[in-house]
Protein backbone atom coordinates (compact mmCIF):
# COMPACT_ATOMS: atom_id res chain seq x y z
CA UNK A 1 0.00 0.00 0.00
CA UNK A 2 1.18 3.66 -0.42
CA UNK A 3 2.06 5.30 2.28
CA UNK A 4 -0.39 8.25 0.61
CA UNK A 5 -3.42 6.58 0.56
CA UNK A 6 -2.81 5.40 4.48
CA UNK A 7 -1.92 9.42 5.22
CA UNK A 8 -5.35 10.27 3.50
CA UNK A 9 -7.49 8.75 5.59
CA UNK A 10 -6.69 11.30 8.32
CA UNK A 11 -6.08 8.80 11.56
CA UNK A 12 -3.79 9.04 13.75
CA UNK A 13 -1.03 6.67 13.02
CA UNK A 14 2.06 5.14 14.80
CA UNK A 15 5.20 4.12 12.52
CA UNK A 16 8.06 2.25 12.90
CA UNK A 17 11.96 2.80 11.83
CA UNK A 18 14.25 -0.36 11.95
CA UNK A 19 17.59 -0.40 10.14
CA UNK A 20 19.13 -3.19 8.22
CA UNK A 21 21.93 -5.79 9.79
CA UNK A 22 25.67 -4.50 9.28
CA UNK A 23 26.82 -8.05 8.30
CA UNK A 24 24.84 -11.56 7.52
CA UNK A 25 25.95 -12.54 10.85
CA UNK A 26 23.25 -10.04 12.32
CA UNK A 27 20.65 -10.73 9.50
CA UNK A 28 18.50 -12.53 11.65
CA UNK A 29 18.65 -10.49 15.00
CA UNK A 30 17.19 -7.73 13.13
CA UNK A 31 14.70 -10.05 11.35
CA UNK A 32 13.64 -10.83 14.68
CA UNK A 33 13.34 -7.65 16.07
CA UNK A 34 11.57 -6.08 13.03
CA UNK A 35 8.93 -9.23 12.86
CA UNK A 36 8.20 -8.51 16.62
CA UNK A 37 8.18 -4.72 15.76
CA UNK A 38 5.47 -5.73 13.05
CA UNK A 39 3.28 -7.32 15.29
CA UNK A 40 1.86 -4.29 17.11
CA UNK A 41 0.41 -3.43 13.84
CA UNK A 42 2.29 0.13 12.44
CA UNK A 43 0.76 1.71 10.11
CA UNK A 44 4.30 1.28 8.40
CA UNK A 45 7.71 0.61 8.84
CA UNK A 46 10.90 2.13 7.59
CA UNK A 47 14.11 0.35 7.03
CA UNK A 48 17.09 2.89 6.45
CA UNK A 49 20.14 3.00 4.00
CA UNK A 50 23.85 2.92 4.79
CA UNK A 51 23.08 5.67 8.36
CA UNK A 52 25.10 4.77 11.36
CA UNK A 53 27.76 3.15 9.40
CA UNK A 54 25.11 0.36 8.62
CA UNK A 55 25.67 -1.18 4.74
CA UNK A 56 22.92 -0.68 1.93
CA UNK A 57 22.58 -4.27 0.42
CA UNK A 58 20.04 -5.11 3.37
CA UNK A 59 17.43 -2.28 2.94
CA UNK A 60 15.54 -4.43 0.06
CA UNK A 61 15.89 -7.47 1.58
CA UNK A 62 14.58 -6.45 5.30
CA UNK A 63 11.94 -4.15 3.81
CA UNK A 64 10.99 -6.92 1.55
CA UNK A 65 10.45 -9.20 4.36
CA UNK A 66 8.75 -7.11 7.18
CA UNK A 67 5.93 -6.95 4.26
CA UNK A 68 6.08 -10.77 3.46
CA UNK A 69 6.27 -12.06 6.78
CA UNK A 70 5.65 -9.39 9.05
CA UNK A 71 2.44 -8.00 6.86
CA UNK A 72 3.34 -4.76 7.41
CA UNK A 73 3.18 -1.76 4.66
CA UNK A 74 7.46 -1.28 3.90
CA UNK A 75 9.36 2.04 3.45
CA UNK A 76 12.76 1.96 2.25
CA UNK A 77 15.20 4.52 2.40
CA UNK A 78 17.45 5.76 -0.54
CA UNK A 79 20.37 8.05 -0.09
CA UNK A 80 22.42 9.22 -3.26
CA UNK A 81 25.36 11.42 -1.52
CA UNK A 82 27.69 8.76 -2.56
CA UNK A 83 26.03 7.28 -5.57
CA UNK A 84 26.47 6.99 -9.02
CA UNK A 85 23.10 7.86 -11.23
CA UNK A 86 24.11 4.01 -12.43
CA UNK A 87 23.29 2.73 -9.33
CA UNK A 88 20.40 4.23 -7.84
CA UNK A 89 18.97 3.10 -11.54
CA UNK A 90 19.47 -0.24 -10.26
CA UNK A 91 18.79 -0.01 -6.61
CA UNK A 92 14.97 1.27 -8.33
CA UNK A 93 14.79 -1.44 -10.73
CA UNK A 94 15.67 -3.83 -7.42
CA UNK A 95 12.81 -2.04 -5.61
CA UNK A 96 10.48 -2.42 -8.26
CA UNK A 97 11.03 -6.40 -8.53
CA UNK A 98 10.32 -6.51 -4.63
CA UNK A 99 7.12 -4.51 -5.03
CA UNK A 100 8.25 -1.84 -2.24
CA UNK A 101 6.16 1.21 -3.61
CA UNK A 102 7.54 3.38 -0.99
CA UNK A 103 10.67 5.58 -0.43
CA UNK A 104 12.29 7.61 1.43
CA UNK A 105 14.68 9.93 -0.94
CA UNK A 106 17.36 11.41 0.85
CA UNK A 107 20.72 12.98 0.15
CA UNK A 108 22.95 11.37 2.63
CA UNK A 109 25.25 13.15 4.94
CA UNK A 110 28.59 14.14 3.41
CA UNK A 111 31.33 11.33 4.45
CA UNK A 112 34.50 12.90 6.38
CA UNK A 113 36.78 12.33 3.48
CA UNK A 114 34.69 14.12 1.14
CA UNK A 115 32.03 12.91 -1.63
CA UNK A 116 33.25 10.00 -3.89
CA UNK A 117 30.67 10.61 -6.63
CA UNK A 118 28.99 13.61 -7.58
CA UNK A 119 25.94 12.81 -9.96
CA UNK A 120 23.52 13.96 -6.99
CA UNK A 121 24.11 17.53 -5.22
CA UNK A 122 20.51 17.41 -2.91
CA UNK A 123 17.85 14.75 -2.67
CA UNK A 124 15.88 16.77 -4.69
CA UNK A 125 17.83 15.72 -7.30
CA UNK A 126 16.84 11.74 -6.48
CA UNK A 127 13.13 13.12 -5.63
CA UNK A 128 12.79 13.67 -9.36
CA UNK A 129 14.73 10.88 -10.60
CA UNK A 130 12.33 8.36 -8.72
CA UNK A 131 9.48 10.04 -9.75
CA UNK A 132 10.44 9.33 -13.48
CA UNK A 133 11.43 5.52 -13.02
CA UNK A 134 8.19 4.57 -11.92
CA UNK A 135 4.64 4.43 -9.53
CA UNK A 136 6.50 4.87 -6.61
CA UNK A 137 5.59 7.03 -3.36
CA UNK A 138 7.88 9.31 -2.10
CA UNK A 139 8.56 10.99 0.64
CA UNK A 140 11.58 13.64 2.03
CA UNK A 141 13.45 14.37 5.29
CA UNK A 142 12.95 17.95 6.84
CA UNK A 143 13.93 19.60 9.72
CA UNK A 144 12.04 21.25 12.04
CA UNK A 145 15.28 22.95 13.26
CA UNK A 146 16.44 23.44 10.46
CA UNK A 147 19.48 21.10 8.95
CA UNK A 148 22.58 21.64 10.17
CA UNK A 149 24.40 22.73 6.79
CA UNK A 150 21.55 25.59 6.38
CA UNK A 151 22.37 29.12 6.68
CA UNK A 152 18.75 29.51 7.91
CA UNK A 153 15.64 27.84 8.58
CA UNK A 154 13.88 30.24 6.13
CA UNK A 155 16.64 29.10 3.69
CA UNK A 156 16.27 25.68 4.59
CA UNK A 157 12.51 25.80 4.00
CA UNK A 158 13.03 27.47 0.45
CA UNK A 159 15.38 24.48 -0.53
CA UNK A 160 12.42 21.97 1.03
CA UNK A 161 10.02 23.63 -0.87
CA UNK A 162 11.69 22.52 -3.92
CA UNK A 163 12.57 19.26 -2.56
CA UNK A 164 8.62 18.71 -2.13
CA UNK A 165 7.73 20.16 -5.70
CA UNK A 166 9.98 17.99 -7.59
CA UNK A 167 7.82 15.17 -6.66
CA UNK A 168 7.65 14.37 -2.21
CA UNK A 169 4.28 12.79 -1.76
CA UNK A 170 5.06 13.29 2.26
CA UNK A 171 7.17 14.14 4.33
CA UNK A 172 8.97 13.10 7.31
CA UNK A 173 10.72 14.91 10.28
CA UNK A 174 14.17 15.08 11.78
CA UNK A 175 13.59 14.38 16.04
CA UNK A 176 12.91 17.31 18.34
CA UNK A 177 12.35 17.02 21.93
CA UNK A 178 10.22 20.13 21.97
CA UNK A 179 7.00 20.07 20.63
CA UNK A 180 6.60 23.99 20.04
CA UNK A 181 9.49 23.62 17.76
CA UNK A 182 7.75 21.55 15.49
CA UNK A 183 4.27 23.49 15.83
CA UNK A 184 6.07 26.50 14.24
CA UNK A 185 7.78 24.35 11.52
CA UNK A 186 4.58 23.34 10.51
CA UNK A 187 3.29 26.93 10.67
CA UNK A 188 5.57 28.28 8.64
CA UNK A 189 6.03 25.78 5.90
CA UNK A 190 2.52 25.64 5.73
CA UNK A 191 2.42 29.38 5.46
CA UNK A 192 5.17 28.90 2.74
CA UNK A 193 3.21 26.84 0.49
CA UNK A 194 4.32 23.24 1.30
CA UNK A 195 1.48 21.51 1.87
CA UNK A 196 1.89 17.66 1.39
CA UNK A 197 1.20 15.68 4.79
CA UNK A 198 4.65 15.45 7.42
CA UNK A 199 5.18 12.41 9.06
CA UNK A 200 6.59 13.60 12.76
CA UNK A 201 9.69 11.97 14.18
CA UNK A 202 10.42 11.22 17.59
CA UNK A 203 13.10 9.61 19.19
CA UNK A 204 12.35 8.03 22.42
CA UNK A 205 16.11 8.26 24.38
CA UNK A 206 16.67 5.21 26.04
CA UNK A 207 20.13 5.82 27.21
CA UNK A 208 22.47 9.17 28.38
CA UNK A 209 25.41 8.03 25.36
CA UNK A 210 22.55 8.50 22.77
CA UNK A 211 22.59 11.60 23.60
CA UNK A 212 25.83 12.85 23.59
CA UNK A 213 25.54 11.57 19.46
CA UNK A 214 22.57 12.96 18.60
CA UNK A 215 23.54 16.83 19.88
CA UNK A 216 26.65 16.16 18.23
CA UNK A 217 25.06 15.20 14.79
CA UNK A 218 22.23 17.27 14.66
CA UNK A 219 22.72 20.35 17.42
CA UNK A 220 18.89 19.14 18.48
CA UNK A 221 17.65 21.16 21.04
CA UNK A 222 17.04 19.89 24.54
CA UNK A 223 14.50 20.96 26.61
CA UNK A 224 15.50 21.80 30.47
CA UNK A 225 12.55 19.12 31.63
CA UNK A 226 15.01 17.46 29.01
CA UNK A 227 18.02 17.85 30.66
CA UNK A 228 16.59 16.91 33.80
CA UNK A 229 15.47 13.87 33.18
CA UNK A 230 18.95 12.84 31.69
CA UNK A 231 20.74 14.56 34.93
CA UNK A 232 18.59 12.48 37.72
CA UNK A 233 18.65 8.78 35.62
CA UNK A 234 21.62 8.80 32.91
CA UNK A 235 23.10 6.87 35.26
CA UNK A 236 20.84 4.30 35.96
CA UNK A 237 19.88 2.61 32.68
CA UNK A 238 16.54 0.82 33.66
CA UNK A 239 15.22 4.09 35.19
CA UNK A 240 16.95 6.51 32.05
CA UNK A 241 15.09 3.79 29.98
CA UNK A 242 11.64 3.95 31.80
CA UNK A 243 12.10 7.68 31.63
CA UNK A 244 12.72 8.17 28.27
CA UNK A 245 9.71 6.21 26.52
CA UNK A 246 7.40 7.98 28.86
CA UNK A 247 8.92 11.07 27.82
CA UNK A 248 8.58 10.47 23.73
CA UNK A 249 4.84 9.10 25.20
CA UNK A 250 4.15 12.46 26.43
CA UNK A 251 5.53 14.41 23.58
CA UNK A 252 3.36 12.07 21.28
CA UNK A 253 -0.03 12.72 23.48
CA UNK A 254 0.66 16.22 22.73
CA UNK A 255 1.19 15.95 19.39
CA UNK A 256 -2.10 14.22 18.35
CA UNK A 257 -4.05 15.90 20.91
CA UNK A 258 -2.88 19.20 18.74
CA UNK A 259 -3.76 18.14 15.79
CA UNK A 260 -0.86 15.83 14.45
CA UNK A 261 -2.02 12.42 13.00
CA UNK A 262 0.95 10.77 12.01
CA UNK A 263 3.94 9.65 14.35
CA UNK A 264 6.81 7.93 13.48
CA UNK A 265 9.01 6.80 16.21
CA UNK A 266 12.97 5.87 15.87
CA UNK A 267 12.82 2.97 17.35
CA UNK A 268 16.11 1.83 16.65
CA UNK A 269 15.40 -2.03 16.35
CA UNK A 270 14.19 -2.15 20.39
CA UNK A 271 11.50 -4.04 20.13
CA UNK A 272 10.60 -3.71 23.74
CA UNK A 273 10.56 -0.05 22.97
CA UNK A 274 8.41 0.09 20.59
CA UNK A 275 5.97 -2.65 22.20
CA UNK A 276 5.62 -0.11 25.34
CA UNK A 277 5.05 2.59 23.42
CA UNK A 278 2.45 0.88 21.36
CA UNK A 279 0.49 -0.42 24.39
CA UNK A 280 0.49 3.38 26.31
CA UNK A 281 -1.14 5.02 23.41
CA UNK A 282 -3.78 1.81 22.60
CA UNK A 283 -6.73 3.56 23.17
CA UNK A 284 -5.37 7.28 21.35
CA UNK A 285 -4.07 6.02 18.84
CA UNK A 286 -6.49 2.35 17.63
P1 LIG B 1 18.74 17.63 1.21
O1 LIG B 1 17.27 17.76 1.14
O2 LIG B 1 19.49 17.54 -0.07
O3 LIG B 1 19.30 18.87 2.07
C1 LIG B 1 20.64 18.87 2.52
C2 LIG B 1 21.09 20.31 2.73
O4 LIG B 1 21.23 20.95 1.44
C3 LIG B 1 20.10 21.18 3.52
O5 LIG B 1 20.84 22.07 4.30
C4 LIG B 1 19.32 21.92 2.42
O6 LIG B 1 18.77 23.15 2.88
C5 LIG B 1 20.44 22.13 1.39
N1 LIG B 1 19.96 22.27 0.01
C6 LIG B 1 19.03 21.52 -0.61
N2 LIG B 1 18.90 21.93 -1.91
C7 LIG B 1 19.78 22.93 -2.10
C8 LIG B 1 20.12 23.76 -3.20
N3 LIG B 1 19.53 23.61 -4.39
N4 LIG B 1 21.10 24.71 -3.04
C9 LIG B 1 21.72 24.87 -1.83
N5 LIG B 1 21.42 24.12 -0.74
C10 LIG B 1 20.47 23.15 -0.87
N6 LIG B 1 20.81 9.27 6.35
C11 LIG B 1 21.25 8.09 5.85
O7 LIG B 1 22.42 7.97 5.50
N7 LIG B 1 20.41 7.00 5.75
C12 LIG B 1 19.11 7.06 6.11
O8 LIG B 1 18.39 6.07 6.00
C13 LIG B 1 18.61 8.28 6.65
N8 LIG B 1 17.31 8.42 7.01
C14 LIG B 1 16.84 9.65 7.43
C15 LIG B 1 15.48 9.77 7.74
C16 LIG B 1 14.98 11.01 8.17
C17 LIG B 1 13.50 11.13 8.48
C18 LIG B 1 15.85 12.11 8.33
C19 LIG B 1 15.31 13.44 8.84
C20 LIG B 1 17.19 11.98 8.02
C21 LIG B 1 17.71 10.76 7.57
N9 LIG B 1 19.05 10.60 7.21
C22 LIG B 1 19.51 9.40 6.75
C23 LIG B 1 19.99 11.71 7.39
C24 LIG B 1 20.09 12.59 6.12
O9 LIG B 1 20.61 11.84 5.06
C25 LIG B 1 20.99 13.78 6.45
O10 LIG B 1 20.36 14.63 7.36
C26 LIG B 1 21.55 14.56 5.26
O11 LIG B 1 22.56 15.45 5.76
C27 LIG B 1 20.53 15.43 4.51
O12 LIG B 1 19.71 14.68 3.75
P2 LIG B 1 18.43 15.34 3.02
O13 LIG B 1 17.82 14.28 2.22
O14 LIG B 1 17.60 16.06 4.00
O15 LIG B 1 19.19 16.38 2.09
Amino acid sequence: MKIRDILAEGKPTLSFEVFPPKTADNYETVEKAALEIARTRPAFMSVTYGAGGGTSEYTVRIASMIRDKGQVTPLAHLTCVSSTRERVRELLQELKENHIENILALRGDIPEGGRTAFDYMYASELVAEIKEAGDFCIGGACYPEGHVESASKDEDIIHLKEKVDAGCDFLTTQMFFDNNILYNFLYRIREKGITVPVIVGIMPVTNAKQITRICRMSGTYLPSRFKAIVDRFGNDPAAMKQAGIAYATDQIIDLIANGVNAVHIYSMNKSDVAERIRDSLSQIIR
